[in-house]
């Protein structure tokens, strides 16, 4: 498995046994696993992963797809009850929320304070492989998985556990109706599900903001109406009348925040429409400070509201999605590049430098040649 050790150091390469799977648990053998943005913010040290807690060294990535490798006792079916064998492929959530505690008992088991507690550990601890960027990866005992159809790719399922999934959890905590404007910044992945699904939900117009023409292309492609190129548009205000423009005057009705900078996040209040939703994603990194006029959203009553984690329902929801689009859209277009697993370093440092989009790691590459 790749092994992370800190803000900017290689990853090296450690071998572990693979774990027998405890009762209730499974084993997955790693087909694809994708460079998520987070996992760049943590090599970049935007987000001190120390300072949270979590021990190095550390198995890093969360995004991916793998295949059912062992059963532990006990486990017969995924979290929809349908049966699950060896060699089935499958989609799974990379937390496990409690379902006890006082925050899952109301209902938000997506702020489980202790959905990651297991996977703070590092790596020298068994199981081990907590972490996609290894040939193998450890579901837990309470583990959500799902059965991925027949039929799709891996490259276009690589994305729903986090990217897909975490857009759906933010727009179904917006409840965004049909016919509500969107205005989403960021194009990276989660702008081009999120245009997706937008559109799914039957909202319009929808306007994506970058700044590389070839993200604001694929958005037109995966459903946004309009594209706001922040390399015309250069500066706050001109991205905040660009969206007013699109939208009669009033700024969006749904806002979503993807691209993970506290200085897009005035911008992205200013731009949503009075009485609107401002839907905050991307900036997951503790301690950088964004500044705004809280004024303007009490004034103009803008919701703010923060999303991490999702649902187990907004997983099978994502798949489902995936399975039902894969003929209309472009989903594998999404991962720029494939790398082995051999080359994450080269792989972060071409995604850092914003070579690649999305790129995604393949830990047995014999198997992923294969064209599901
Ligand atoms: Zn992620
Ligand atoms: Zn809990």
């Amino acid at each position: 498995m790749a092994v992370f050790h800190g803000i900017k150091q290689p990853f090296t390469f450690l071998s572990y046994p693979i774990p027998d799977p405890a009762p209730g648990a499974v084993v997955l053998k790693m087909r694809l696993a994708n460079i998520c943005g987070s996992d760049l913010h943590y090599w970049r040290g935007d987000a001190d992963l120390v300072g949270r807690g979590f021990e190095m060294p550390y198995a890093l990535g969360h995004e991916g797809v793998g295949e059912v490798f062992r059963l532990g006792a006990g486990v017969s079916t995924d979290s929809a009850g349908q049966p699950v064998r060896e060699g089935d492929r499958v989609v799974f959530r990379y937390f496990d929320p409690c379902g006890r505690c006082a925050v899952c008992l109301r209902d938000h088991p997506y702020a489980c304070p202790y959905r990651q507690r297991e996977r703070l550990r590092g790596v020298r601890h068994w199981p081990h492989f907590r972490g996609t960027f290894a040939q193998y990866y450890y579901l837990y005992p309470g583990h959500t998985m799902f059965r991925v159809p027949e039929g799709l790719t891996d490259a276009s399922v690589a994305g729903v556990n986090c990217a897909l999934t975490q857009v759906i959890s933010g727009l179904d905590r917006a409840q965004l109706r049909p016919g509500e404007s969107v205005a989403i910044q960021g194009a990276g992945g989660l702008g081009l599900y999120a245009a997706a699904i937008a559109r799914s939900r039957g909202a319009g117009p929808i306007i994506a903001i970058d700044g590389i023409s070839s993200r604001l292309e694929l958005a037109r492609a995966f459903g946004a109406d309009e594209t706001v190129d922040i390399t015309q548009a250069d500066t706050p205000e001109a991205r905040v009348q660009a969206v007013r423009d699109l939208t009669g005057g009033l700024g969006a009705d749904v806002t979503l925040e993807l691209v993970g900078h506290p200085g897009v996040v005035a911008e992205g209040v200013y731009m949503t429409a009075p009485g609107g939703r401002f839907v905050e994603i991307g900036n997951i990194n503790v301690g950088w400070a964004g500044s705004f006029d809280p004024s303007d959203a009490v004034l103009r009553s803008v919701t703010l509201i923060g999303v991490a984690h999702y649902r187990a329902r907004d997983l099978a929801a994502a798949l489902a999605f995936v399975a039902r689009e894969s003929g209309r859209l472009p989903f594998d277009e999404m991962l720029a590049s494939r790398f082995d697993l051999t080359d994450i370093n080269d792989a972060f440092v071409q995604q850092d430098a914003g070579h690649v989009t999305r790129s995604a790691l393949a830990p047995h590459p014999e198997t992923s040649a294969q064209p599901t």
